[in-house]
């Protein structure tokens, strides 16, 4: 039986002209985003000007993380201790965490057999009005009908954020992921679809809430020095009211991300090349399932996910550990114990009371999920769509 041999951590170079840069940076010294000449933006305030005209919003901040730009996002949006915040169950451990930080609790929202946010859910939650705030997190780039999502928002006066860590480059409509909410958070960490080993973006057209942000990001009292910011009054009133969270982004990471920025929507067609081959072969074979995609969703394939629906979870560990024996690194989010960077939400026991979400644990019960990373060649991933048939043939139970 074939295997296979190439390492699913691995990442493409950060390109020359990054490293170049960077490598300059290093030689001035000023790594530190105010750390400027008069009148010169830096690499940060660059690469902010440029992610808000990527995105066609009026403002970007960099942050240290996607964690922390949504933790400052809910914040500056008005997010208080013990309010609640709606959020699909299936997302990653660092969105619960930014609520908790707040002082907020959660409130976890059901998910639908093509994991996403269930809408009938959300709008009877969303109807309880026990919440104004709705964390919208696109897990591994599944996007919800983000049409029906924009009626129930308005019609319920729910603020949305979304979370757009798997959805940079990435459309409903003719509209970009991220342009919906009146935030939204992406991070440029590395397994994420910019790589400058941590670090998160923040977008809105909200010149309270980026005024906000700003400050909160650790701005001191110069936040005049922010070329993607709204003018001076605007932090006025505000400036000494707003503490400082220390959370910004240094000259380093805002130089190795420009240059993977103005290339980014070649990396998400060659990572939907990717996908498409890895998605027919999967639904090619019988006991396995990747969900359908509505034709508005514009997704970007930078991981595969798929369901082995009716098996046993003897059968399902089975196939995980005869895949890996194979070189195939497939991810289970029906573990009961939270595994590397895989988590299932009733783990977040920091919050009290997490509900009892039936459909949500069966259907991440039967889930996995691999990493499509762009070291992987198209024919690496004929091989990897090969390999998961023969092992589904050998282990699966027919039904
Ligand atoms: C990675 C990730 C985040 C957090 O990003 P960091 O930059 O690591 O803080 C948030 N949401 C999802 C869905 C993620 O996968």
């Amino acid at each position: 039986m074939k295997s296979f041999t190439k390492d699913f951590t691995q990442q493409e170079p950060i390109c020359e002209e990054g490293i170049e840069k960077a490598v300059e940076i290093m030689r001035s010294g000023k790594l530190h985003r105010y750390n400027l000449a008069p009148e010169e933006k830096g690499e940060t305030g660059l690469l902010e000007e440029e992610f808000a005209a990527y995105m066609g919003k009026k403002y970007c901040l960099a942050c240290a993380s996607c964690g922390s730009a949504m933790y400052l996002a809910m914040k500056s949006a008005g997010v208080k201790a013990g309010d609640k915040v709606l959020c699909n169950a299936y997302t990653l451990a660092p969105v619960p965490g930014a609520i908790e930080n707040t002082g907020a609790t959660i409130e976890l929202v059901e998910i639908t057999d093509e994991y996403t946010i269930d809408l009938e859910d959300l709008e009877k939650k969303a109807a309880s009005g026990v919440s104004k705030w709705f964390l919208l997190s696109h897990m591994r780039g599944h996007i919800a009908d983000m049409d029906r999502i924009t009626a129930i928002c308005n019609k319920y006066d729910l603020t949305l954020i979304e979370d757009c860590a798997h959805t940079m480059g990435a459309t409903w409509g003719n509209k970009k992921s991220g342009s919906f909410g009146m935030s939204a958070c992406f991070s440029t960490q590395t397994y994420k679809h910019m790589n400058s080993g941590e670090g998160g973006l923040l977008v809105t057209d909200d010149a309270d809430l980026i005024a906000r942000a700003i400050i909160h990001s650790g701005s001191y009292m110069l936040y005049e020095r922010h070329p993607s910011r709204p003018n001076l009054e605007t932090f006025e009133d505000i400036n000494t009211l707003i503490p400082n969270y220390s959370s910004r982004m240094d000259h380093l990471r805002a130089a190795i991300l420009r240059p993977q920025l103005r290339n980014i929507d070649e990396q998400c067609r060659r990572w939907n090349e990717r996908y498409k081959i890895l998605e027919q072969a999967i639904n090619q074979i019988d006991g396995l399932t990747c969900p359908e995609r509505d034709p508005k969703e514009g997704y970007v394939g930078s991981s595969i996910q798929f369901s082995l629906n009716g098996q046993s979870e003897e059968t399902l560990k089975q196939f995980l550990a005869t895949c890996f024996e194979q070189g195939v690194e497939l991810k289970w989010f029906g573990n009961s114990q939270p595994v590397g960077f895989t988590s299932s939400y009733d783990s977040w026991e920091y919050f009290e009371n997490l509900p009892d979400l039936p459909n949500t644990k069966c259907i991440l019960s039967a889930m996995c999920d691999m990493r499509i990373p762009l070291t992987f060649t198209l024919d690496d991933c004929h091989l990897l769509g090969e390999i998961i048939k023969n092992v589904s043939q050998r282990v699966l139970v027919p039904r």
